[in-house]
């Protein structure tokens, strides 16, 4: 049976990722999500085992020292991981998995699984990235601050990645990342 392929998609924080992965998922059955782990507090309306494995720092460490993550990442001041055992399961099985993490956790796995293909998607402008994590509402005014800081560096690890897309209007942003992952597979 072949391997399905591991899609990394990273890019700053309130950018749309989670908006176009989401997308993804409800349209195509043949691609899973990676359910991270968290030390972050649930937003209103997360809920546990499906946006995030809400954990303690105990939980974590325990995790690590498990040998139990992909890749880990310290990203605004709370830690985030990758479960190991989830994502390789479901690639041996043949189902193509999407990876919503960091610019750090993407460059981590692009060392350690290089024929991952990875997709940054940007923001059509710092302004309206600032709009859209205002317009979330979710968070604190000083954490969008510390995210809109942290995303002018995340911008420039840009070129690292196999494909860039603009999420400017966000059916064409899924049908571009759509077209993406059918091409990777035609290739
Ligand atoms: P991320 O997962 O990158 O942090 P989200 O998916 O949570 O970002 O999106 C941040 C906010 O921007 C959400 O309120 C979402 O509805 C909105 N958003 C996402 N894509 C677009 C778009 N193309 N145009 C306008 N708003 C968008
Ligand atoms: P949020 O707190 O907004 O859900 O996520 C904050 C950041 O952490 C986002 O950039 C998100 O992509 C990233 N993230 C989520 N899960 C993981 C993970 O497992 N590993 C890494 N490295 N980053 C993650």
């Amino acid at each position: 049976m072949r391997e399905g392929k591991l899609f990394v998609i990273s890019g700053p924080s309130g950018t749309g990722k989670g908006t176009i992965c989401d997308r993804i998922i409800k349209e195509n059955d043949d691609v899973a999500l990676s359910i991270s782990m968290t030390t972050r507090k649930p937003r209103e309306g997360e809920i546990d085992g499906v946006n995030y494995y809400f954990v303690t720092d105990e939980e974590f460490e325990r995790a690590i020292a498990e040998d139990g993550f992909l890749e880990y990442a310290r990203v605004y001041e709370h830690s985030y991981g990758t479960p190991k055992k989830a994502v390789l399961a479901r690639l041996s099985e043949g189902t193509d998995v999407i990876l919503e993490i960091d610019t750090q956790g993407a460059m981590n796995i692009k060392r350690k699984y290089p024929e991952g293909v990875f997709i940054f998607i940007k923001p059509p402008s710092m302004h309206e990235l600032r709009k859209r994590i205002e317009g979330r509402g979710k968070d604190d005014p000083d954490i969008i601050e510390l995210r809109l800081g942290e995303a002018e560096k995340e911008m420039q690890l840009a070129d690292e990645y196999d494909y860039c897309v603009v999420n400017d209007d966000l059916d064409e942003a899924v049908e571009k990342v759509k077209k993406i992952m059918a091409d990777e597979h035609s290739a």
